[in-house]
């Protein structure tokens, strides 16, 4: 078990259609993801953009879908609350699981929420989804438009005191500079690519990339087709964005960040893909260190600095 993920919406989908944790016909699942190889899972709690109570509804409902998993499943899983957590289980085969919020939209302007939302299990948050809220633009927004609001600044303010990872994945270009003029901390981009090979708002541009390293923060390669290529999203074409982003900035900064259960379309189908990605990294010329960097050292690092 050596591979770390930081981002699948597997828990916003089996709450929403219901299916089993352990075995499940979407892109993810325990079975699956222990024949793999997966060590740690981030789960995603994701509500619509809309309404502000609804979305907070439909947040604590999800993490309580999850709470009850965890238990349920104690045999496969355990939660993740610090890095501690992670060191007192290295012998183990269970998968750790860290609770992220994909979007603090619930939060809206009620900064306490995010108290009570630790208190809950969670240890990752990003700002906004792909729309803007009360705290950041996201990408979807007009690219000369804005950054973090004053709100958003708080914020951050707040989980710079925390053991919480911030999560720049959907942040508007202004946003995602904004945060690390004002964040201290290595910063996380869970799931995305490089802007340079597949130009969607979503990846990141070659700045965006230097400005990451100069944090220290890590981009989780993304298995979405549409943010592989424009073209036919091979397993080569992710490859390449690996590839591309460790000449760039160095291994050190690559991470991976499936997106399973996230989209429709993925390079590798699902999470039995995984166990093929040693295998492809070594077809490609990485070396022994730069496999377990990509796959799990490089995420170790930074979450210890955070968590
Ligand atoms: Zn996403």
């Amino acid at each position: 078990m050596n591979i770390i993920d930081l981002h699948c919406d597997t828990v916003s989908r089996l709450f929403t259609v219901g299916e089993s944790f352990y075995s499940n016909s979407g892109q993810f699942d325990i079975k699956r993801a222990r024949q793999a190889g997966v060590l740690i899972q981030y789960f995603a709690l994701f509500a619509r953009p809309g309404s502000v109570d609804v979305a907070l509804r439909t947040i604590l409902l999800q993490i309580e879908y999850y709470q009850q998993s965890l238990q349920m499943y104690q045999e496969y899983l355990y939660p993740i609350y610090s890095y501690q957590d992670i060191m007192a289980r290295k012998e183990t085969d269970k998968i750790g699981c860290i609770l992220h919020l994909e979007g603090a939209d619930c939060i809206s302007n009620d900064l306490e929420l995010i108290n009570i939302l630790y208190r809950l299990g969670l240890r990752s948050l990003g700002l906004t989804w792909n729309q803007r809220n009360m705290l950041a633009d996201g990408v979807a927004e007009d690219p000369q438009g804005g950054g973090l609001s004053k709100m958003g600044r708080k914020l951050l303010e707040k989980i710079n005191e925390m053991n919480v990872m911030l999560d720049l994945a959907h942040i508007s270009e202004r946003g995602f500079y904004d945060v690390l003029e004002h964040y201290q901390k290595p910063v996380f981009v869970t799931h995305a690519n490089a802007r340079a090979l597949c130009s969607h708002p979503r990846n990141l541009n070659d700045q965006q990339l230097k400005a990451l390293a100069e944090n220290g923060g890590i981009i989780g390669i993304t298995q979405v087709e549409e943010f592989v290529s424009t073209g036919s999203a091979t397993v080569d074409a992710m490859l390449d964005h690996i590839a591309y982003i460790a000449d760039l900035i160095g291994v050190k900064h690559i991470a991976l960040g499936s997106d399973f259960d996230g989209a429709d379309n993925m390079v590798v189908a699902n999470v039995s893909g995984y166990s093929q990605m040693k295998k492809l990294l070594q077809d490609r010329g990485f070396t022994k260190q730069e496999i377990e960097a990509i796959l799990n050292k490089n995420a170790l690092r930074t979450m210890q600095r955070v968590l």
